[in-house]
């Protein structure tokens, strides 16, 4: 075994906001990786997005170099996200790193992430250096922080360093506790390769190009390498470091971090977490990682239906530099294809769909998302339920269609999450009276500080969708934090909401709610419908019904009404199609007596329900 020497890597955990990126450009400059006149705030936030909304989504991987009493030290940081939607991601950077700073807001102190992302760095064995920051702030206490973080981090206080990453306060120092306390690699060079895949990019000339922390051995460019677990042979077409821009090498070896160009031009056929091995040498694959269950399901339809082999390709290119996102094809008739996808929380759904917009510039219509539930059958056999239309269907329509035997169903069941909310003890009162709501178990209190209390809980993972974490803020204006984590499927009592349009029942509608809330998303529904359906011929029923039991209903009356006003305000030419065809369509229903939906309705009240 062979140390690197002078070669860390480490990155940079918090909760969000504590100030990771602009520590990570203070780095930058510090070890001059930057150009001065190129330098911007929060440099590694490379996507326009990141920008724009001022959060980190993607880890972004960066080498620098930084001479101390003459010796050239390598320093490979990894900056990461801090909002929980997105900890896939820190718990990868977390796999390529021996080290980790864990920063705190001054401001703030611990949060509720801060609590989280510590104990993922704890199960990597990092070594952690905990900094307080923003002690330019008026309102940071330093001394109050730097016990708060050392009973949590069990270090003495005087390991505890404070900084400013806006004025570039002690950041030096900091960057020197780095290489003392921070462990170089241990490597060997002369076994035969193994990289693990830790992220990935499309690239349409390099093929995927997979960020690799190597592991053991070396690798030269333009050797045949070979993806263990997917079992693709591929050329190290070009290699080389981060900078944060690709910056090509000859060579990359053990314990370094860098990135590989496959030329696979299939994003599919490579795994965030596989093995890269040269070709035909015989090693074990290393342990790769646990790939994160989706927990919230959407549906994603293109606007316009041309663009669903657009859409499938760029969810392909999407789900390599985002592996935690899942999708299927789905069929809706009215609604033409599109696909099912796995989120892991409602941000990242916003972010998913947002960077399909920008970077393959999609329209999109999403379905209201919904948590993923599961039925256990009298045979104690176990059905995930991502949508209403996996729901096993009615007894009557089932006679109808004579298909297979019911799915008999024993219990239905919903996920649950551990919930653990920071939060400064005066605004413990609205907290703890907004967490009633949440149907869920109080576990337990805990006392970080004589202002600070860390209130855990057990809940149903679908209050979180919807709106749980907005609810906190406001009572709190803002001081209260949460984390949750999936712990399983508990039984809950749940329903399939049907809707049905002058008789006729509109599969596409069709939602799954807890019985209690049955009657009100009905009403919800059938008074959406009556605002959005264009006039019809003759009146027309709009029922939601509950295992064949009408519970809401209204009726659309046949008097004439603007369909278009509802719908879009302005677009000339779009009104027009859409009055052109309720036209054409009323001359068509008075030939088969029905209710005419229009495809465009069908998409307002799937996405807005
Ligand atoms: P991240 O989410 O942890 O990456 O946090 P950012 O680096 O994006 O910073 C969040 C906000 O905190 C930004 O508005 C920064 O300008 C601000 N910030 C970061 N460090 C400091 C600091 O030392 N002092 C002050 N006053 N503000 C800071
Ligand atoms: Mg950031």
């Amino acid at each position: 075994m062979k140390n690197q020497n002078n070669l860390r890597n480490f990155c940079i955990i918090s909760h969000i906001d504590h100030g990771k990126s602009t520590l990570a450009d203070r780095f930058l400059e510090l070890t001059k990786t930057i150009d001065k006149n190129k330098m911007r705030e929060q440099f590694l936030d490379m996507m326009d997005l990141e920008r724009e909304r001022g959060i980190t989504i993607k880890m972004q991987p960066v080498r620098m170099t930084y001479t101390l009493n003459d010796k050239r030290y390598i320093l490979n940081l990894i900056d990461t996200p801090g909002h929980i939607d997105f900890s896939y991601e820190v718990s990868r950077s977390l796999t390529a790193v021996e080290g980790a700073i864990l920063l705190v807001d001054g401001s703030k102190g611990i949060q509720a992430q801060t609590l989280y992302n510590l104990e993922l760095a704890k199960k990597q064995n990092l070594v952690i250096i905990p900094v307080v920051n923003k002690i330019d702030l008026p309102q940071t206490r330093i001394d109050e922080n730097k016990e708060e973080l050392a009973r949590l981090v069990d270090v003495s206080k005087d390991k505890i360093l404070a900084i400013s990453a806006k004025k570039g306060t002690n950041i030096e120092n900091l960057l020197l506790e780095i290489i003392k306390r921070i462990p170089p690699p241990s490597t060997n060079f002369e076994k035969p390769l193994r990289a693990l895949i830790f992220d990935s990019k499309y690239n349409p000339y390099k093929g995927v190009i997979t960020y690799v922390r190597v592991v053991e051995g070396r690798i030269k460019s333009g050797q045949k390498i070979y993806l263990m677990a997917e079992e693709i042979q591929a050329e190290a077409k070009e290699i080389g470091f981060l900078k944060p821009e690709f910056f090509r090498q000859r060579e990359l070896k053990a314990g370094e971090i860098g990135y590989i160009a496959t030329g696979i031009k299939e994003p599919e056929k490579v795994r965030i977490g596989d093995t890269i091995t040269i070709l035909d040498s015989f090693v074990e694959s290393l342990s790769g990682y646990k790939e994160p269950k989706p927990v919230v399901f959407a549906s994603i339809y293109p606007e316009n239906s041309d663009d669903y082999d657009l859409l499938k390709e760029a969810l392909g290119e999407l789900k390599l530099n985002d592996p935690s996102l899942n999708f299927e094809p789905e069929d809706r008739a009215v609604l033409g294809r599109g696909f099912r996808c796995g989120f892991l929380g409602s941000l990242h759904i916003e972010i998913v769909i947002e960077r399909l917009r920008r970077e393959f510039g999609l329209s999109l219509i999403i379905s209201t998302p919904s948590v993923i539930y599961k039925i256990i059958d009298k045979k104690d056999k176990e059905v995930l339920i991502p949508s209403a239309v996996d729901w096993p269907a009615s007894p009557d329509e089932r006679t109808s269609r004579g298909g297979p035997d019911p799915l008999k169903i024993k219990e239905t069941r919903e996920p649950w999450v551990k919930l653990e909310i920071i939060t400064p003890l005066n605004y413990l009162g609205p907290v703890l009276e907004i967490s009633k709501n949440l149907q869920g178990k109080y576990l337990e209190t805990r006392y970080l500080s004589r202002e600070k209390a860390l209130l855990v809980f057990e809940a149903p993972l679908r209050e979180m969708i919807q709106g749980f974490y907005d609810r906190l803020k406001s009572v709190s204006q803002g001081f209260a934090s949460m984390n949750y984590e999936i712990l399983d499927f508990r039984p809950a009592d749940l329903v399939k909401l049907e809707v049905l349009i002058a008789g006729k029942k509109e599969e596409a509608f069709s939602k799954i709610v807890p019985e209690e809330k049955a009657y009100l998303e009905g009403r919800k529904i059938v008074k959406k419908l009556k605002d959005v359906l264009p006039p019809q011929l003759f009146p027309v029923a709009l029922q939601a019904a509950v295992g064949g039991k009408i519970i809401a209903r209204e009726t659309l009356s046949a008097k004439r009404k603007d369909v278009t006003a509802a719908l879009y305000g302005g677009d000339y030419t779009r009104k027009k199609k859409l009055l052109d065809k309720q036209k054409k369509g009323k001359k068509k229903l008075k030939e088969k007596g029905e209710a005419r939906i229009p495809p465009e309705v069908f998409l307002e009240i799937f996405k807005k329900i």
